[in-house]
């Protein structure tokens, strides 16, 4: 007869065994206040979790947009929790940020708000430019609705952000 208790997993691995994980695999996320100071927060952990998967030399670039999407987004919804989910997949890192600000129905508020969240964003569309990437907005389709605003950096660019960066220094 067999034990009606579960067993336990197998012992944990001895530290010599454990290999970094496979940057493909890279599925991390992180729910943040809406407060200032979260962008500090998320900066920390995704600098964390590239050095982890090996993939330190996006992290200049990476870090840059992460902060400034917290920074353009929390005070479209202040208090309410930020979503941050970071990505790996097919050469390209993808960051994504969800908040509670649901797009308006009346277009011209709308726009308005558009218009806002993208002076916000100017300096982190400038950093994803130098990169190769690309970002946007939009409806979110996560149950708490709001917005999703995300950026995907393509490792060679991401990697070439602070020697291009660098290259422009006398
Ligand atoms: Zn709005």
């Amino acid at each position: 007869m067999s034990s009606p208790f579960p067993s336990c997993p197998p012992p944990r691995p001895v530290e010599g065994e454990c290999r970094p994980p496979e940057p493909d695999g890279l599925a991390c996320s992180l729910t943040v206040p809406g407060a200032p100071y979260s962008a500090q927060i998320a900066r920390g952990a995704v600098r964390a979790v590239l050095h982890t998967y090996r993939l330190d030399p996006l992290a200049p670039a990476a870090v840059q947009v992460t902060g400034e999407l917290i920074a353009a987004t929390w005070h479209l919804e202040p208090g309410r929790s930020l979503y941050l989910s970071v990505r790996y997949r097919e050469d390209a890192l993808r960051l994504s940020v969800y908040d509670g600000h649901a797009p308006h129905s009346h277009p011209r508020l709308a726009a308005h708000c558009e218009a806002r969240r993208r002076a916000g964003l100017r300096v982190m569309a400038a950093v994803v430019r130098d990169c190769g990437g690309a970002w946007g907005f939009g409806e979110s389709r996560e149950p708490g609705g709001g917005t999703r605003t995300w950026a995907t950096l393509p490792h060679a660019g991401a990697a070439g952000y602070l020697r291009c960066q660098g290259s422009d220094l006398p």
